[in-house]
């Protein structure tokens, strides 16, 4: 059961057993995404497990993405692998915070990205994702927007959305954070050559030289689909690995040392092979948490 390939081997034989759908993040070790039905970002994975036909569903991933698929999935079976595998930017910011927010800035609605508790959505007016937060933004019906936890995505959205006032959380990624706008000068004189693709939850200077910013599924959208042969990647070091093995007519490197989100690296193998044999270690969230949590996420969808 040590062996690699007989632990993915045991993971597949439980996932057709007990009909599970298994849904990994690309930050995920590649071995985990590598049995996963689909790998994808966190608000795509909710959607996808909403619309499977399987009532048992493992995210792997972090916490909040479970809480997202259960939000959108109340009658399903959700599992996360990794009790622990949480994720710090969303631990930054608590629904006290946000009604505090609301009382000192009345007029402003509240949007928050998707990396966030389920009760800090259930307290918000409208969520968003990296690639939904410009769009969302612009059609707020609101002059005044209140931006929860990320500093760096909401001052991107805020600099694109110059028409609208922002008051936003003082909350980051500590992985996206660590990347320096040295780093990818260094990067940049280092391979001339490359076009940068860079997550907007970095730093502004480190998003200011970006050929494209976008979320993780747009990144390798555009290293699949550029005409350029080599690409500075400036986000998460698993993708950095997933487009060597997928394009390796190109040349891909990541921006300095490489920038890891230890939560992501806690969903191994044998968490998920434990938590399909033992069915945990399942997401329950309070209804009334539920149901307003959904409420924010229907309002991006529909948005
Ligand atoms: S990469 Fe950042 S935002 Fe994503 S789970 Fe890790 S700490 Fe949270």
């Amino acid at each position: 059961m040590e062996n690699f390939n007989e632990l993915q081997r045991e993971i597949l034989r439980l996932k057709g057993e007990k009909n599970a759908l298994i849904l990994a993040h690309y930050y995920v070790p590649l071995e985990v995404q590598d049995v996963a039905d689909a790998v994808c970002d966190s608000f795509a994975m909710a959607q996808k497990a909403a619309k499977a036909e399987n009532d048992l569903i493992v995210i792997c991933g972090v916490r909040f993405m479970g809480e997202s698929a259960k939000i959108l999935s109340p009658d399903k079976t959700v599992l996360l692998p990794s009790l622990d595998a949480g994720c710090p930017m969303a631990d930054m910011v608590t629904p006290e915070d946000v009604l505090a927010l609301r009382r000192e800035h009345p007029k402003a609605a509240v949007m928050c990205y998707v990396n966030s508790s389920a009760a800090v959505k259930a307290v918000s007016d409208v969520c968003c994702t990296s690639s939904s937060a410009l769009r969302i933004a612009k059609k707020l019906d609101c002059d005044e927007i209140i931006f929860v936890p990320d500093v760096h995505l909401g001052s991107f959205v805020a600099k694109n959305v110059p028409e609208k006032k922002f008051w936003l959380h003082p909350g980051f990624c500590p992985t996206h954070h660590k990347i320096t706008e040295a780093d990818v000068l260094a990067a940049k004189r280092a391979h001339p050559e490359a076009v940068f693709a860079v997550h907007p939850e970095c730093g502004e200077d480190v998003v200011k030289h970006g050929d494209l910013v976008g979320s993780t599924a747009e990144i390798l959208d555009f290293a699949r689909s550029t005409e350029a042969h080599e690409i500075l990647i400036g986000t998460e070091g698993e993708i950095v690995e997933r487009l060597r093995r997928e394009l390796p007519e190109k040349k891909i490197y990541g921006v300095g040392s490489s920038f890891v989100c230890p939560n992501m690296k806690k969903v191994t193998l044998r968490a998920l092979y434990e938590c399909l044999r033992d069915e945990k270690y399942k997401v329950e969230l309070p209804d009334n948490e539920l149901k307003a949590a959904k409420k924010s996420l229907d309002q991006m969808v529909n948005s």
